[in-house]
């Protein structure tokens, strides 16, 4: 086991969400450090739910993390101007918590919340 405590994030790969998702979830998890998988927009494809080789690898990329480091807790992310999600705020809202449901459901043993970052560049949680 890695020292110190871990929780992994399923961010966007936007450069401007990267800090305050990191300082959110130390804070809220109370971890020394953020494992980060990003991709593009990534609420808008969980919260698909299809059986794509995409989704069953980036599975497989959680599920790595958290055995590799023992984390308890994750966070899925959308927010403000993603270049890969035009989504608007409510619409993005609904897909974090269906993304969030859709990685509950398959049993991993995380407690997982959602994040949005919004046009202030702050992270809050999303709440359903
Ligand atoms: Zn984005």
């Amino acid at each position: 086991m890695a020292e110190g405590k871990f929780a992994l994030v399923v961010n966007c790969m936007d450069g401007r969400v990267q800090a305050p998702v990191r300082e959110y979830l130390c804070e809220r998890f109370n971890v020394d450090y953020v494992d980060v998988i990003t991709e593009a927009g990534p609420c808008k494809s969980i919260s698909d739910n299809k059986d794509t080789e995409w989704l069953k690898a980036l599975r497989a990329k959680i599920e790595f993390l958290a055995e590799k480091h023992g984390s308890k807790d994750m966070a899925i992310v959308g927010h403000f101007d993603c270049g890969a999600n035009a989504s608007l705020k409510d619409a993005q809202h609904e897909q974090i918590l269906a993304s969030v449901k859709v990685v509950e459901s398959w049993g991993l043993g995380l407690s997982v919340i959602g994040l949005w970052v919004g046009d202030d560049w702050q992270a809050t949680e999303v709440l359903g």
